[in-house]
């Protein structure tokens, strides 16, 4: 069994913080992390590795630095890791990115066949949801998104069973691979680290493959130039114009206490008042 999965370094989002005068992101200082989404499907192929044995590649594309969150997935127990990065790459929208990984996992699969892809079901910056599926179209992949559990998995008859979280339930899907699948959060727990993980990760060496290694020809396709989508605005969204009340109780009955809230409310957002009145003679 050989798993690939998709990860992204991403700017910590807890500690990013907009600049109270140009309301632009101030990235210094920064720390970068593994997207949190994209460590929720390498635990899956984690369990998976270790129910039918086989291997892991990590890949990310991005800027040589993303190198260490490569690592670090190396830590958990991956076992190979791909670096796609060429300065051709910078600029990329979620087509081009897409493109990119999807070019590059077609040349792994050239020397290791693949099996199963894992993406995250999103990123905590890019927030698109699109990288994942994008792969799966090029590829021709089966594509199995909000997945909360892998119910089965059999290597030999190469089919696989999966709950997938969907509006309004929870849809048991059974495909062939190989399949692309993005885990939803909170499905499981990443593992801890072992300390030989750690050493290995340390010392493992990352392949760095440019757009040739990643099998791309038409620089056309990739970067800026294969990015259709524009970013018209960035703005940081207005503060709320109205805040909270706290209204003190005074021992009064909650009937009485809920009269004087609704009261309230119907005073200062007259709308309310009257669509409930239509509403209620209706
Ligand atoms: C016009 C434009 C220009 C941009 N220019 C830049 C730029 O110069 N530099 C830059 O860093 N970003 C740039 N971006 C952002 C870039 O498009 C996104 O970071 C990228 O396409 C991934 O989209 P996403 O973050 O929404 O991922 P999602 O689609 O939300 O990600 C889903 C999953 O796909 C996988 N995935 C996503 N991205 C990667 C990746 N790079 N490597 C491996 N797996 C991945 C992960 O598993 C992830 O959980 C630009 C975006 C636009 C629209």
């Amino acid at each position: 069994m050989h798993i690939v999965v998709c990860i992204k370094q991403v700017p910590d989002s807890a500690q990013i913080r907009v600049h109270p005068v140009t309301n632009t992101i101030m990235r210094q200082g920064v720390p970068a992390i593994v997207n949190p989404y994209d460590l929720f499907s390498l635990e899956e192929a984690l369990r998976l590795k270790d129910q039918h044995g086989g291997r892991i590649t990590v890949i990310t594309m991005g800027p040589p630095q993303a190198e260490a969150a490569l690592r670090k997935c190396i830590s958990f127990g991956a076992d190979d890791a791909v670096l796609v990065t060429d300065r051709a790459f910078a600029g990329a929208d979620t087509l081009a990115t897409s493109y990119a990984l999807s070019s590059a996992i077609g040349q792994i699969h050239r020397t290791h066949a693949v099996d199963v892809v894992f993406a995250g079901k999103q990123t905590i910056d890019g927030d698109t949801a699109q990288v994942g599926p994008g792969v799966a179209k090029r590829l021709d992949l089966q594509l199995l998104t909000y997945v909360s559990k892998i119910r089965s998995l059999d290597p030999t008859s190469r089919m696989i069973e999966v709950e997938r979280r969907a509006e309004g339930g929870v849809e048991v899907l059974e495909t062939k691979l190989p399949c692309l699948i993005t885990m939803l959060e909170g499905t499981n727990e990443m593992r801890f680290a072992s300390m030989d993980n750690m050493f290995r990760a340390a010392r493992h060496q990352v392949q760095t493959w440019d757009r040739i290694a990643a099998g791309i020809e038409d620089v056309g396709k990739i970067g800026l130039k294969g990015s259709p989508t524009v970013v018209s605005k960035v703005f940081a969204p207005q503060p709320r114009a109205t805040r909270a009340q706290i209204i003190q109780a005074d021992g009064d009955a909650p009937a009485d206490l809920a009269v004087t809230v609704v009261a309230r409310i119907f005073t200062q957002h007259p709308k309310i008042a009257a669509s409930l009145g239509r509403r209620a003679e209706s």
